[in-house]
């Protein structure tokens, strides 16, 4: 049997970080990736003649490992994405809004949103919108108001909420207005959710895993969210995000990435690709692992872990290749995680939490048309319809036709091995039913299935998050499911193969974090924490088993007991 000091399974972003990680320090790796190109969710390949691209990504402004990651390989973020800083939701009963989605980068722009999208705001709007403001800023007004609205107290405060809106600073006030205007949701509606965002950034401080016994649907309902602010706001944000509803998604998973974006809220921007992933992103990542001596090889599946129960020291490949290895990095999404570690460790305490975590698939489809479905690039979401996310990509990521869009299907599970002419037609009605036209357009079509990508959203999982480091010998874990603040995500899955690597290193320094840019800049959790002490004690790795046990189980009697 041929033998390797590191067998990486899986070249995603996490097992192509890792590798790159590794082979920087000379470390000799290889690294077995089950389809023809390399970059897993983020990758891009030509399906049947078309070029298509695992599902449509947008670069958060955000993120720190990935840009730490592509700058060491010698890419500049900014050559590779085109920062379109604005979101649209478009509702099904034909109101809505346009967003800025970077705060700080473009404050006008994004303080001027309404109209940002189509046309840049003129100075004199901005200015006659300043002085509108104050002459109507009249606290006065807004105190005044109760005493002038009708006695029903739920008019009143709705009132009193709306005339405040509106005595806030033009720039300030057009933050919410686009909402509000295009008749998206009211200025209560918008007033509604502000106990919501506050206290589920404070519950997720104080403690993520009893958060994520809520859904962020009934956790609206709990904090009085009007029905408009939950359709037309938080779902589009849901579904935008992760393709299911409120009442499926963990409000942990809502919380967590505005908990992990908030130290670096001033860099916050929305990039889109300008080009297939693949070629773009993780190409370059792996020609770097390569210059430093790791070995990638394509086509080549992992079918089984070999050892004992104790130690993990090789691989089987689908060919029936065996390869030796003093560490195994298992860089897969959590669907091949499961199999692979449920075919060997089923029975071990440690891996019963990952083995029980649910799975939200996603299926996306991507249109070739004759002229562009929409004057702008940006990322739109469709509350009420089958569009999770849509978005023109004609201008940035596929520029070889004149017309290309890319829709995202929710909830995933009604597309899943559907008949493609069918998801087809759904998507088509599911774009007329947010106003977008492509019938006539299109010229051709792919439907991407992925059943096993993401760690259930729902409730229940977060608790199941794996550390890296694993109590078998030789068994490591990476991929954007582990232990690691940005679920689900790019920069997650780096950070994972960051981890990953020092953990192979036995680098006590386990914590993901790019050196130069954000280290402590952000509330270390309890995970993290544990991940900082090293190799974990059996009798601590007990304890974290009862835990999570308990954990469990007071979640179900909490569900239980409604
Ligand atoms: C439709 C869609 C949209 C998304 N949008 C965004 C976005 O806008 N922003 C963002 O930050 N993130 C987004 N994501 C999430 C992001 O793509 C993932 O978080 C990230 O790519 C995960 O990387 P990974 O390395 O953990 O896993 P993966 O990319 O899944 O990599 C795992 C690799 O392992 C390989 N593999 C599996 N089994 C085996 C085996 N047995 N043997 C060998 N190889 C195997 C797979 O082929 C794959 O290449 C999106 C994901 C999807 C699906």
């Amino acid at each position: 049997m041929r033998g390797v000091e590191v067998v990486v399974v899986g070249a995603g972003l996490a097992g192509l970080s890792c590798a790159h990680e590794l082979a920087t320090r000379g470390h000799q790796v290889e690294v077995l990736e089950a389809r023809d190109v390399v970059g897993g969710r983020c990758s891009s390949w030509s399906m049947d003649g078309m070029p298509v691209e695992s599902g449509y990504h947008r670069m958060l402004g955000a993120y720190s490992a990935l840009p730490d990651l592509l700058d060491r390989v010698g890419v500049d973020v900014d050559d590779i994405v085109c920062w379109e800083d604005e979101v649209e939701i478009r509702s099904t009963d034909g109101t809505s809004a346009v967003l800025g989605a970077s705060p700080v980068h473009k404050p006008v722009r994004t303080t001027m949103g309404p109209v940002a999208g189509t046309a840049p705001v003129s100075a004199p709007d901005w200015v006659s919108g300043t002085g509108h403001a104050l002459l109507d800023a009249s606290p006065v007004r807004a105190l005044t108001s109760p005493l002038r609205v009708g006695l029903f107290p739920v008019d009143v405060l709705a009132d009193a909420a709306d005339d405040l809106v509106r005595a806030w600073p033009a720039p300030l006030r057009q933050l919410v207005l686009p909402l509000v205007e295009r008749g998206l949701v009211s200025q209560a509606d918008l007033a509604s959710l502000v106990p919501f965002f506050t206290a589920g950034l404070a519950a997720f401080e104080a403690d993520p895993e009893r958060l994520d016994r809520w859904s962020v649907e009934r956790m609206a309902d709990r904090f009085g969210v009007s029905d408009r602010a939950l359709d037309n706001i938080l779902a589009a944000i849901t579904a935008g995000l992760f393709f299911v509803p409120p009442h499926r998604y963990s409000a942990v998973n809502l919380f967590g990435i505005a908990h992990a974006a908030a130290p670096r809220m001033h860099e916050q921007r929305l990039g889109a690709f300008l080009g297939g992933m693949t070629e773009v992103m993780c190409q370059p990542i792996a020609d770097a692992a390569t210059a430093n001596g790791a070995r990638i090889r394509t086509g080549v599946g992992v079918s089984e872990l070999l050892g004992d129960p104790g130690r993990v020291d090789g691989v089987r490949t689908v060919d029936g290749e065996q390869i030796a290895a003093d560490h195994v990095v298992l860089a897969t999404a959590v669907g091949s995680a499961q199999r692979l570690l449920g075919a060997r460790f089923g029975d071990q305490r440690w891996a019963r939490p990952l083995l029980g975590a649910t799975i939200t698939p996603s299926v996306n489809i991507q249109f070739e048309l004759s002229r562009p479905s929409a004057p702008v690039d940006r990322t739109t979401f469709g509350p009420g319809s089958c569009v999770g996310n849509y978005a023109e990509q004609s201008r940035t990521t596929f520029r070889h036709v004149p017309g290309r869009c890319q829709v995202t299907l929710t909830p995933p599970e009604r597309f899943l091995g559907r008949d493609e002419q069918w998801v087809a037609r759904r998507a088509v009605a599911g774009l007329r039913d947010i106003g977008i036209d492509i019938a006539d357009t299109v010229t051709r079509y792919r439907v991407l299935s992925q059943p096993d990508d993401f760690l259930g959203l729902e409730p229940g999982n977060w608790v199941r998050r794996p550390d890296n480091r694993t109590p078998v010998r030789g068994l490591v874990l990476a991929g954007d499911y582990t232990d690691q603040k940005w679920l689900s995500l790019m920069e997650g899955a780096v950070r994972s193969g960051r981890k990953a690597a020092a953990v192979v290193c036995d680098d006590p320094d386990v914590d993901g974090e790019p050196p130069s840019r954000d280290r402590g800049a952000t509330i270390p959790d309890g995970h993290r924490q544990a991940a900082r002490r090293g190799r974990r004690t059996n009798r601590e790795e007990e304890l974290a088993d009862l835990r999570r046990m308990i954990s469990d189980l007071d979640a179900r009697i909490d569900d239980l007991a409604g």
